[in-house]
């Protein structure tokens, strides 16, 4: 069994019907979802669900990924596709429902919006501080991507300087306003191993992207310290009112 991942088809879908295929300890699993898991650093999405049988509104609070069959491509990270995806609900809920029962599954749009953008835009500065220090995204130890914030995490001594930091932010915003394509496409022997491109800057990536710069808005650039051995590197990006508008 695996669950279907609409996000995959249309990423803009925020609703869809699943019939409850398994129980766990976390939460539930449908046939399909439209529900993005937490992964690649990315945050699972939030929302509800509605169960058919009673009209009750169920919130989930997280989602992640379960199982799956591993995939070693010479070529890309390894990585676990075709897997469970768990939606994360009340446990005393989760005890009344029973497999085979109906569901609408419908997302938090504007998490989601927030944090595609954040995802996108964390690509964008990466593209962009790899002019100045190429291949650093070797040196990547972590990533989170929120609604909120983009962060990446280096082994570097070689801690960001101011004009690192300004340049990343003008030239990210410049891109921004010149609004470029961005696409995300399969390997061609996995169709759930993605890449993500934009100009000639491809790096693998299965998380959820908008397809122009021009939605990122405005960007700011921050370091922090988190070490001696350590750097951080956070984006914020504001207005996102144009994407949001896009979800169906
Ligand atoms: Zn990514």
């Amino acid at each position: 069994m695996k669950t279907e991942k609409l996000f995959y088809k249309n990423q803009f879908l925020s609703s869809c019907k699943g019939i409850l295929t398994e129980i766990n300890e976390d939460g539930v699993i449908f046939d399909k979802t439209v529900a993005y898991p937490e992964g690649g650093g990315q945050i699972g999405d939030i929302g509800y669900l509605i169960r058919e049988k009673t009209n009750e509104k169920i919130e989930f609070f997280n989602t992640t990924k379960i199982k799956g069959r591993n995939i070693f491509l010479e070529d890309f990270p390894s990585i676990k596709v075709e897997n469970l995806i768990v939606h994360h609900i009340d446990k005393e809920i989760l005890k009344t429902l029973e497999i085979g029962e109906s569901f609408i599954i419908k997302i938090d749009t504007e998490k989601r919006a927030r944090t595609t953008l954040h995802h996108s835009g964390l690509h964008l500065a990466l593209m962009v501080l790899e002019t100045i220090r190429p291949n650093i995204r070797k040196s990547i130890v972590g990533a989170k991507i929120t609604s909120t914030y983009g962060r990446l995490d280096f082994a570097t001594e070689n801690k960001f300087s101011k004009d690192e930091l300004l340049l990343i932010e003008e030239k990210s915003n410049s891109l921004i306003e010149e609004g470029l394509e961005i696409v995300t496409f399969p390997h061609k022997e996995e169709k759930e191993a993605l890449y993500w491109q934009c100009l000639d800057y491809c790096i693998p990536c299965g998380g959820t992207h908008c397809e122009n710069t021009k939605y990122l808005g405005k960007m700011k650039v921050k370091r922090k310290n988190i070490g001696k051995t350590s750097e951080r590197l956070i984006i914020e990006l504001s207005e996102i009112e144009n994407f949001r508008n896009l979800y169906l």
